[in-house]
């Protein structure tokens, strides 16, 4: 017993993959076809998705922000767990990703929850502000590009309503955040100043967790 969480080794995560996984048939179909993609470390793992699934649920989410689609693992996940008057507004950058991800919100049979903006997902955001939409979401789920995250925090945290809760991903990215010299990567920086401004943000409830490559939770207050 430790007072630390605990460190994950491969016979740990097989353990906590077979014990609690409850992965249906079409996210592993999408798993396994990501899984032979170049970029396929960008997905988010299973366990990470039922967790997300769970946090939808839990809040009574109706409508959902995403941005960093790719081949749709989290959106699909998202979506299944919403009721079916729920929607999710997903940005992405790239058609030939989020082909994929159209794809597999079809034979999920989510594709009229999900509302795709293609292009710079700042732009995309600072839209929705300007359609009025401010306030209006009740989660934020921000794993795009890391040098944007900051704007993409400041967006989130304004859309989402009083009470509603925004997830960022990759906040550990690989331990690289806690090596201060070896790592000086502009992504990196990114992440560590953004993980240092929500430490202190009065504006939300926050909790770190360890789980996949690092998740903080943070509710809008
Ligand atoms: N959440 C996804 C999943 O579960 O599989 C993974 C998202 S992947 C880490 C990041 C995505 O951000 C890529 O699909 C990429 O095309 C997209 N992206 C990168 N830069 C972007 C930008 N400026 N605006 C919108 N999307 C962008
Ligand atoms: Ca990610």
């Amino acid at each position: 017993m430790s007072n630390k969480s605990i460190v994950v080794t491969d016979p740990i995560y097989d353990y906590i993959l077979s014990a609690s996984l409850r992965e249906p048939e079409v996210l592993k179909l999408l798993r396994e076809e990501t899984a032979r993609h170049t970029h396929s470390n960008m997905q988010i793992a299973p366990e990470q998705g039922q967790f997300m699934a769970l946090l939808v649920e839990l809040i009574g989410a109706k409508k959902i922000l995403e941005v960093g689609v790719f081949t749709g693992y989290s959106s699909t996940s998202l979506a299944l767990a919403l009721p079916s008057d729920g929607h999710i507004t997903a940005c992405d950058i790239s058609e030939e990703f989020t082909a994929v991800a159209r794809r597999y919100w079809a034979q999920a049979g989510v594709s009229d929850k999900i509302d795709l903006r293609l292009g710079p997902a700042l732009d995309t955001l600072d839209s929705l502000i300007a359609e009025g939409r401010s306030g209006s979401f009740d989660l934020a789920f921000i794993d795009a590009d890391k040098a944007n995250y900051d704007g993409y925090y400041e967006r989130a945290l304004d859309l989402l309503r009083v009470g509603g809760l925004l997830l960022v991903d990759n906040v550990l990215w690989n331990g690289k955040v806690v090596e201060d010299s070896a790592f000086d990567d502009a992504d990196t920086a990114a992440i560590r100043a953004l993980n240092e401004k929500i430490h202190a943000d009065p504006r939300v409830t926050i909790s770190l967790l360890p789980v996949a490559d690092g998740l903080t939770l943070a509710l809008k207050r």
